[in-house]
């Protein structure tokens, strides 16, 4: 047996290793080594363990660990939000004005205050249950206030444009803070890559614009040839209910992915979220152009899968296109809730995806959307520490049988143990590590009455 020759800071042994890496490589009786921010090795464990003299051991006791995962499309300052909304069947009621007096009432209410106390608690959240990297789709109103509680709680974000909208629509009209100017939105583009200057910093920034009928074709060709300079993705939704689809049928003249095929805005750089609706004509131009595709089963559970069936998004990721999962808002799911929700959906349209299809969704897919799995996003030498240790002390995950479906589908949020961001561990026992977690549960409260009297609700 070689030597201790190597020192490292975190050794996690005895683990289920699923390094999510472009082969999938799986170690069952597994090891990794972290060193300051990076991984130093992945391996066998007996091997590991014989080459590196560890400040710390972590025993995973068997259970699951894989990279940290990445939510492609969250709305972190409507975290609580999504939340608060008094629930009612809209059956013969107009769904946007019960959304204008909810929803847009209080998301028009939020200052940075209420920003930063739904970015902590959301990020507590997605913490807890193994996410480690988010991406919001340029809703916040102050992302450098954002940036702030989030770099606190210490997840990994990358933040867009407020509200890039220059359509002007009766979906739209009711958020004060869009100005359908084209103009507007073209010069301020790009606005968040500066954080993109500092490699350590823990929020990023991307080009996105709204989307969803709220784009013109020159918006949606400025920020793409943007996003396309700067390395990074474009990032918008499109395509998420019938009727969105079926508007932007009628402003096009064909179904949207055709016209944007043909006007030459659809490339790997391109990163679209939902895409619930997709006609027959679109598929060639999808698999084609190599865009990446945000799926949200749970949102599309939501609001109901018969208005969007078939939903081919599992027939797509299984024909090669790079398809990555986004909880959007929580509503009546959560972050731990993505994997089973996609899995079930997958079913529900006669498809399959196994839970090993789904991590790999939620990590390297996620980071390739991103343009940064050079560092991110799997288990390898050399990239940056994003891990999560999984527990086995449920009893979904015994007997030790199929433990990734066991872990990821049975057990979900209840078995992350341990979370790790750059080689900082941030959870464990169940806890955040360095905050109290409290002071941000009491600061949501108070945010939450807040944005309640001021939208009229309370
Ligand atoms: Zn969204």
């Amino acid at each position: 047996m070689a030597d201790k020759t190597e020192a490292c800071d975190v050794l996690i042994r005895n683990a289920y290793v699923l390094t999510c890496d472009a082969k999938r490589t799986k170690h069952p009786k597994g090891a990794v080594a972290v060193v300051g921010r990076k991984i130093a090795a992945v391996g066998p464990s007996a091997e590991i363990e014989a080459r590196f003299k560890a400040r710390r051991t972590i025993d995973a006791n068997g259970a699951l660990v894989h990279p940290g995962m990445i939510d492609l499309h969250y709305h972190i300052t409507q975290h609580m939000i999504g939340k608060m909304i008094e629930e009612a069947s809209l059956e013969g009621e107009d769904p946007l004005a019960w959304i204008g007096r909810q929803y847009t009432g209080m998301s028009n209410a939020l200052r940075p205050e209420e920003e930063q106390a739904n970015a902590q608690l959301g990020a507590l959240d997605m913490l807890r249950n193994g996410i480690t990297f988010f991406v919001e789709p340029g809703t916040v109103h102050t992302p450098d206030a954002v940036a702030e509680a989030l770099t606190e709680v210490g997840v990994r974000g990358s933040l867009a444009d407020p509200w890039m909208i220059d359509v002007p629509g009766p979906a739209f009209e009711a958020i004060t803070a869009v100005k359908p100017d084209t103009k507007h939105c073209v010069s301020a583009l790009g606005g968040q890559l500066k954080r993109n200057a500092d490699p350590d910093a823990r929020v990023r920034g991307h080009v996105a614009i709204y989307g969803v009928g709220g784009q013109t074709l020159d918006l949606m060709r400025a920020a793409k040839s943007l996003g396309e300079r700067t390395g990074g993705p474009f990032n918008m939704h499109q395509s998420q209910s019938v009727d969105d689809a079926e508007g932007d049928t009628r402003r096009f003249g064909k179904n949207p992915l055709v016209r944007y095929a043909e006007e030459g805005l659809l490339s790997p750089s391109c990163v679209f979220v939902h895409m619930n609706v997709l006609r027959e004509d679109e598929i060639a131009p999808v698999v084609k152009s190599g865009l990446s595709i945000v799926w949200s089963p749970t949102n599309s559970w939501y609001y109901g899968t018969r208005q969007q069936a078939p939903n081919r998004i599992p027939g797509l990721a299984r024909r090669g296109v790079n398809v990555t999962l986004g909880l959007d808002v929580s509503k009546a799911a959560s972050f731990g809730d993505q994997a089973y929700t996609a899995y079930v959906l997958a079913r529900d349209q006669g498809d399959y995806l196994s839970p090993e299809d789904i991590l790999q969704m939620q990590t390297l897919n996620g980071a390739r959307a991103m343009k940064v799995d050079s560092w991110l996003g799997s288990l390898e030498a050399g990239k940056r520490a994003d891990i999560v240790v999984r527990r086995n002390d449920l009893p979904e995950v015994w007997p030790r049988h199929n433990t990734e479906r066991q872990q990821i589908l049975l057990a979900r949020g209840k078995s992350v143990g341990i979370v790790m961001v750059d080689g900082e561990i941030l959870i464990e026992g169940g806890r955040h590590a360095k905050l109290d977690e409290s002071v941000i549960y009491e600061r949501a409260d108070r945010a939450a009455r807040t944005l309640r009297e001021r939208a009229g609700l309370a």
